[in-house]
């Protein structure tokens, strides 16, 4: 699969969970929330995405010209590559975490573009710049952002409530747990601090604090989205699948032991 081709990363909308759906690509995800008072995207996968992001969309009743507000989780090719072609449309207001800004525009070349085959031609500059603590309101949407560096200095995780059926549940999303963007090849390569070995792990041992009961990931094998739409199709009368208390803290332990292997493997 070549994640530059779009109609390769194509895939029908789904629901996580009331008005949260993914409209994204298979390798570049992109959540799409109905806030009453238009719509936020959070993410725009790779800058072809709108081959499909637009169809699913429109599949779903939404019509992208009301898209007005686009948060990112981190300011990597498959995250913001979409991004300026939607602001130049709608004139989408963006946001993300302030140590990222000099990646989205386009200041310093480390968006992942390059090791993907590709270049960082659609650069942007966000309207507001997200810092740890903050709170951000999106029409009915609160949205709590936790900084959680490492993967790329301005990672955020954001902690959300979504409603359905008058039951409220927490989301939880973590920004960006790859150790490709720690691995001392690339750190070298672009003369970058090891601080961020540091600071990644510290944060997943944080956030773990979070009480989460819909993780929702920020790629789609990160919470084993795939399977969860498998038991959708074979249970449409079961319980939802994205609903899963335990996942969270599952999760961030998991990525703790990976990192710590590739970490060992790869001596500063
Ligand atoms: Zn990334």
């Amino acid at each position: 699969m070549n994640a530059l081709q779009p109609w390769s990363e194509d895939m029908p909308p789904f629901q996580l969970y009331g008005k949260l759906w993914h409209i994204g690509g298979k390798m570049s995800p992109s959540y799409l929330f109905d806030t009453g008072d238009g719509l936020l995207l959070l993410d725009t996968g790779f800058p072809k995405n709108g081959y499909f992001m637009f169809r699913n969309m429109h599949d779903l009743g939404y019509d992208p010209r009301d898209v007005r507000w686009i948060l990112h989780s981190h300011g990597h090719f498959d995250h913001i590559g979409m991004t300026r072609a939607l602001v130049e449309m709608t004139g989408a207001k963006t946001y993300i975490g302030a140590a990222d800004r000099d990646y989205v525009n386009g200041t310093l070349d480390l968006t992942w573009a390059r090791e993907l085959g590709s270049r960082y031609d659609e650069p942007f500059e966000p309207d507001v710049l997200i810092n740890d603590g903050d709170i951000l309101h999106f029409g009915n949407l609160a949205i709590r952002c936790v900084a959680a560096p490492g993967h790329t200095p301005g990672t955020m995780a954001f902690f959300f409530d979504l409603e359905e059926n008058g039951v409220v549940r927490r989301a939880g999303m973590h920004g960006g747990v790859g150790s490709n963007s720690m691995m001392m090849k690339f750190l070298r390569k672009y003369g970058l601090s090891t601080e961020c070995r540091r600071q990644f792990p510290a944060g997943l041992e944080k956030l773990k604090k979070e009480p989460v009961e819909i993780f929702v990931g920020n790629h789609l094998p990160n919470y084993h989205a795939e399977e969860k739409l498998r038991f959708r199709r074979e249970n449409p009368d079961g319980p939802n699948p994205f609903v899963d208390p335990g996942e969270w803290v599952r999760f961030l332990e998991e990525r703790a032991q990976k990192f710590r292997a590739d970490m060992a493997a790869d001596p500063e």
